[in-house]
């Protein structure tokens, strides 16, 4: 895709606020079959809220815990980021100024904090990337969270961890409306998400999508797109993070939403500038029928 993008059509293409990467994008939009839709930001607002959070160590309350991981979240623009620090501000805690912050897509961040290590994250990236252990009663918590549909993130300090942080999504109220278009429009839709299966699922059932791909790191989106190719499958994806661009560059089609990262934008063919998900629809529909008008 060209990062310089052209408006597509004359007068419907900005209307919607569609944004085209050249003329052979209506021939891809045309052949697609199967439509893969990133989970945060994507199908969700992107604005998640922390539902709460605990201490897993008697010396420090949870608010002590939720004040180290404002101050390593606030270098991440995440939305498991904007929740933690959002929360922080809420409760008016005094939030520490972390330095050599470092974020690993699709995993967690890491900071030094008052001369401490200081990570957040999902489990996994935990133990195999930090080989921290985490107790069982953190990850009985863990677990019951996310069988609720929330995501939950390990504090760890040091090596050990210090608690556990759940935020949970909104479905953006456009998104059920779009699901049941993409299925209007003969599109298989998918969900396909770097977050744990409770939460995917949680959503999936919210929008009407029943094929789920969760725990997906940014190498495995990409690998599940190249699946379905493989399978015969002709695939526009949808996505908004640095975690979607390989996946968005490898699709038939691939489709970002305008307050995504620049990364997703540039490895797209389409921008929808207002990020609607029924605009997505929309543009299936105009390239469809822009087509059968020129042809
Ligand atoms: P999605 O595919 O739904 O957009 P991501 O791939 O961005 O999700 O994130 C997947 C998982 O990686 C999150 O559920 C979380 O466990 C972890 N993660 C990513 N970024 C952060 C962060 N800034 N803070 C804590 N955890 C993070
Ligand atoms: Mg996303």
């Amino acid at each position: 895709a060209t990062p310089t993008a052209l408006l597509v059509g004359t007068g419907r293409g900005s209307q919607l606020g569609i944004l085209i990467g050249g003329p052979q994008v209506l021939e891809q939009t045309r052949g697609v079959d199967t439509i893969v839709l990133d989970k945060t930001g994507t199908v969700t607002t992107g604005e998640m809220t922390m539902r709460a959070v605990t201490s897993a160590d008697a010396a420090l309350d949870e608010d002590a815990v939720l004040r180290l991981a404002a101050a390593v979240e606030h270098g991440s623009e995440h939305p498991v980021a904007r929740a933690v620090v959002r929360a922080a501000v809420a409760r008016h805690l005094d939030v520490p100024t972390a330095e050599q912050f470092e974020s690993t897509p699709g995993a967690g961040v890491q900071a030094v904090v008052d001369g401490d290590v200081v990570l957040v994250g999902g489990t996994r990236w935990l133990t195999s990337s930090w080989a921290i252990p985490v107790p069982d009663a953190v990850t009985a918590a863990i677990t019951a969270a996310e069988t609720d549909g929330g995501t939950a993130v390990v504090v760890a300090r040091n090596g050990s961890v210090l608690g556990v942080v759940v935020v949970g999504d909104t479905v953006k109220p456009e998104a059920a409306d779009a699901v049941a278009r993409f299925v209007a429009l003969g599109l298989h839709p998918v969900l396909l998400t770097g977050d744990n299966d409770g939460a995917a699922r949680a959503v999936a059932a919210q929008v009407g999508i029943d094929e789920v791909h969760a725990r997906a790191t940014p190498a495995g989106k990409l690998d599940t797109v190249r699946g379905m190719q493989a399978r015969g499958r002709s695939v526009a994806m949808v996505g908004d993070g640095v975690n979607d661009a390989a996946a968005l560059a490898a699709a038939d089609l691939g489709i970002a939403m305008g307050a995504g990262t620049d990364a997703a934008i540039a490895a797209s063919d389409i921008t929808v500038v207002s990020g609607r998900l029924t605009v997505v629809a929309d543009a299936v529909r105009l390239s469809r029928a822009t087509l059968g008008i020129i042809k």
